[in-house]
């Protein structure tokens, strides 16, 4: 019975939701992979950004839906997997919904992967202990759930995961670097959604060290790092989620962290943000309406997918890692640099949507193919690095290696 039931189900259908910049760049891609992505439905809260996107690609090999849904509401989301049938479903809208979509995908035996972990929406927590917590649920009944498949987390997961495989009996250190040196013209402005940008980069610095964290005020630890196609950059060490899982996923490892560039003029700019309090998460009362003043910025700020003509430059994104090899002390750094005007001509989009976006299908698309397929729910690193590896260098990610780069102390 049940091989009949899958004998009638059509392969190669994957079930988008979100519509924002990181969303657009899955569509192109699945649309380049019509082989795998038979058939796609558009899914978000905005129908009328769906259309736009279905317009621009309609007519290729891959068949294109869109759908309206608000996707904190399970119900809605059951709704739309009955009438539209995916084998996967790629979330990129937003944390906030995580929860509601997987309880869907398990509602309805889809398989579910995403870019970002859940996120209560009154709290900046960047844990993944909500979404580990569904591990029985999917193992129970035989789906995956791919977490984290963006590119930091995501990438970075996966260089590391293939550095322990290839060219490491034991690693110490990893350092994951993430430089954007591309300049989109504002003043200020973020490069993907405000909202979540501004959470993440306001939080305390955390990193982890001999099995423990280490707390640090926000951007208080700033070093200078040189690197290929960029040149010497100002990174400030950050919290950021990958590091949870990694110091789980990588045995034995010592220290992992986090670095992200931030020009002078951003560091300004959110620093008087924060001083005035508009990026506050604490709901304030307005002319008698109750307002989230981080929202409220949001909702002034440049739509980061607008960015996309505007930007010029470069980003690198990569691991520096040390360890032992053969008894000797090993480093290695794998890196990929993006160009942000060669991202917009392709997709119409920047290098930060499109870093994230390409390895959002990969997900998908490892998990349609059974290549990542393990009921449970699972980061991306615990799964073999090398079938993902060989799809960045095809999909426009191609990465890069050293054996001797600049030390970061
Ligand atoms: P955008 O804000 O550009 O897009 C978010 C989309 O989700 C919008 O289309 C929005 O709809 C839609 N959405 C929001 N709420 C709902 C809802 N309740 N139901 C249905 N749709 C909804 O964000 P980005 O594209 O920049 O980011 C997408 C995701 O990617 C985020 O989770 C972000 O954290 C993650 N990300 C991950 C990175 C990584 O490397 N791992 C890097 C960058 C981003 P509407 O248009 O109506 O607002």
């Amino acid at each position: 019975m049940i091989f009949e039931q899958e004998a009638e189900k059509e392969l190669g259908k994957a079930l988008i939701i979100g519509a924002g910049g990181v969303a657009s760049v899955v569509v192109h891609k699945c649309c380049q992979n019509p082989d795998v992505f038979e058939e796609i439905c558009i899914a978000s809260r905005t129908k009328s950004k769906c259309d736009a996107l279905k317009d621009k690609l309609d007519g290729g090999k891959t068949k294109i839906q869109t759908a309206q849904v608000d996707a904190d509401k399970t119900e809605e989301v059951i709704e739309l997997i009955n009438s539209f049938k995916p084998d996967v479903v790629i979330n990129v809208a937003l944390p906030y919904q995580d929860l509601t979509i997987m309880d869907a995908c398990l509602a309805t035996g889809v398989h579910y992967v995403d870019t970002a972990n859940y996120e209560p929406p009154d709290t900046a927590k960047f844990e993944y202990k909500w979404q580990w917590a569904y591990k029985e649920k999917f193992e129970e009944a035989g789906l995956t759930a791919l977490l984290g498949s963006g590119f930091d987390p995501g990438v970075t997961s996966v260089f590391s995961a293939y550095a322990q495989k290839h060219y490491f009996d034991e690693i110490h250190t990893i350092d994951i670097v993430d430089v954007n040196a591309g300049d989109h013209g504002y003043p200020f402005a973020t490069n993907f959604n405000p909202e979540i940008n501004i959470r993440e980069v306001t939080a305390n610095g955390r990193y982890f060290k001999d099995g423990d964290w280490v707390e640090t005020p926000p951007l208080s630890v700033k070093k200078v790092y040189d690197l290929p196609e960029i040149g010497p950059t100002d990174i400030y060490l950050m919290y950021h989620e990958e590091l949870e899982s990694l110091s789980k996923n990588i045995p034995g490892v010592k220290q992992i962290r986090f670095w992200m560039s931030f020009s002078e003029r951003y560091l300004t700019h959110l620093k008087v943000l924060e001083n005035v309090g508009m990026t506050s998460i604490e709901p304030i009362v307005f002319e008698g309406k109750e307002i989230i003043p981080l929202q409220f910025l949001k909702a002034l700020l440049p739509d980061p997918a607008s960015l996309g003509p505007r930007t010029k430059g470069k980003t690198n994104i990569g691991c520096i890692i040390n360890g032992v090899k053969d008894g000797k002390p090993q480093t290695y750094y794998v890196y990929n640099i993006c160009d942000h005007q060669e991202c917009y001509r392709e997709v119409g989009s920047q290098a930060v949507s499109y870093t994230t976006g390409v390895p959002a299908m990969i997900g998908a698309m490892l998990v349609m193919k059974g290549i990542w397929q393990k009921p449970g729910v699972y980061n991306v690193e615990e799964f073999d690095p090398d079938p993902f590896m060989e799809e960045l260098n095809k999909n426009g990610l191609p990465w890069h290696e050293s054996f001797a780069p600049t030390p970061l102390d």
